[in-house]
């Protein structure tokens, strides 16, 4: 279990100040000119070396992401957008980080710029997050009057500028590629990659686009030193992490633990365990409602890091954990799923825009057994014609879900089938 002292967001309940004076005596914005002294190319290092991987579901090693940028400043300016638009069902963890720990996403933000010689950074934050948008704008207010922001800010010789953007509340803009469109002011639809943005991202400049979670631990990351972040967790799988946990459990919440921690530990310790008990489990969403759910005899062993759930055919995403009970019905949940992905795709490429509408339909049928056996191969098919056949993840995230339920809970399709045909026979035996 993680121990007190080594938590990064330690006003993650918003407890105490979420201003600048309270941040000051949490350890933030603490000499930071002598973390920026240490170099760009050090601190990628550094980044590298304390194994922190993105927190915003693809897990690819931040340092290593940041080591894209071009070495030299030319011509085009370096961007660093945030990413804020968090918007996977179950998720909501970020917000916690906006709303009561907002300056060390502020301080992470000048820090991770100046590594990548950026010297303006964006933060796109979720539509729909008006409050928490507010309690950042505050923040980046507090910081620029502090001297913390803008020119030689924070007595560094860098100058910087943190712009705080709120989207309209599309999913699709949580795609870098997205973000950056509707960050230049057109409508939020995925790029081709390549290129990818560290070569041509905002505004045709090189841009590294990195998740609210990623950029807020890096400065307690460099302070406390690449060796205890490292230390953390499991290997390739370091550090704290941020976990929602929500569905049927006593107390749903958001808590940061380390990577690795079993999931019955983080259900039973922090959520006061699965509603009636473990044993009325009936599955797990363990990261985001991308990643294909997980039956209770995975949940019973299986260790919330990257590695370890991709290893059972599920994957850690944003580590929005969704615990159904026994009084769920999955095929329902997962084709409620359906159609939310089917009402988020742009729309921009056929496997997406037109399978995301078939699966939805073809789902809401199974939900009551209005359909043949065979269709259920028929549908794994599908998701498999859609996934990695697609633009951008958004095909892959519909996919998932529904190949999960048929891995898993294959026979109460088969049973529901089954029975709706019952029920039909007689009838049409009368007619
Ligand atoms: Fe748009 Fe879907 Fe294609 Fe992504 S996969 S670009 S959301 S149509």
């Amino acid at each position: 279990m993680l121990s007190d002292q080594d938590r990064i967001f330690t006003n993650l309940y918003g407890i105490h100040d979420a201003g600048l004076k309270g941040a000051r005596a949490r350890g933030d914005w603490d000499n930071t000119a002598a973390l920026i002294a240490r170099g760009r190319e050090a601190l990628i290092e550094d980044v590298k070396a304390s194994g922190l991987r993105g927190r915003g579901g693809a897990g690819f090693p931040t340092g290593l992401k940041w080591s894209f940028m071009p070495k030299e400043i030319g011509e085009r300016p370096h961007y660093l957008v945030i990413n804020a638009d968090e918007s996977e069902p179950g998720s909501c963890k970020d917000r916690d980080i906006l709303r009561h720990d907002p300056h060390k996403l502020v301080e992470g933000a000048l820090i991770a710029s100046f590594a990548m010689g950026a010297h303006a950074c964006y933060i796109y934050v979720r539509g729909e997050y008006y409050n928490e948008a507010a309690a950042l704008q505050k923040a980046v207010d507090e910081a620029y009057d502090a001297g913390l922001l803008g020119k030689n800010a924070a007595q560094s010789g860098w100058d910087f500028d943190l712009y705080v953007h709120r989207g309209a509340g599309a999913y699709i803009c949580g795609e870098e590629t997205a973000l950056i469109e509707s960050l230049e002011g057109k409508k939020g639809m995925p790029r081709l990659k390549p290129p990818f943005p560290a070569a041509c991202g905002l505004y045709g400049c090189p841009t590294t686009v990195n998740n609210v979670e990623s950029i807020a631990v890096v400065p307690t990351n460099l302070r406390r030193g690449a060796g205890w972040f490292a230390a953390l967790g499991l290997p390739k799988n370091a550090g704290t992490k941020l976990f929602s946990i929500s569905g049927h459990v006593n107390k749903p919440c958001n808590v940061e633990e380390e990577l690795g921690i079993p999931l019955r530990e983080l259900i039973d310790k922090y959520c006061g365990g699965v509603r009636g008990g473990w044993d009325n489990l009936l599955a797990v969403i363990p990261g985001g409602s991308s990643v294909p759910m997980i039956p209770k005899d995975i949940c019973d062993t299986v260790l919330m890091d990257f590695d370890s759930l991709r290893a059972v055919g599920s994957g850690l995403g944003t580590a929005a954990v969704i615990v159904m009970d026994k009084s769920t019905d999955p095929i329902k949940a997962i084709a409620r799923l359906s159609h939310f992905y089917k009402h988020e795709s742009c729309g921009q490429c056929t496997p997406c825009r037109e399978g995301t509408g078939w699966m939805e339909r073809v789902m809401n049928r199974m939900v009551e057994g209005r359909a043949e056996i065979a269709e259920i191969d028929v549908l794994y098919k599908v998701t498999k014609q859609i996934e990695g056949h697609t633009i951008c993840a958004l095909g892959d995230a519909a996919a998932w879900p529904i190949q999960g339920l048929i891995k898993h809970f294959r026979p109460l399709m088969e049973e529901r089938i089954a029975a709706y045909q019952a029920s039909k026979t007689p009838k049409m035996a009368a007619e």
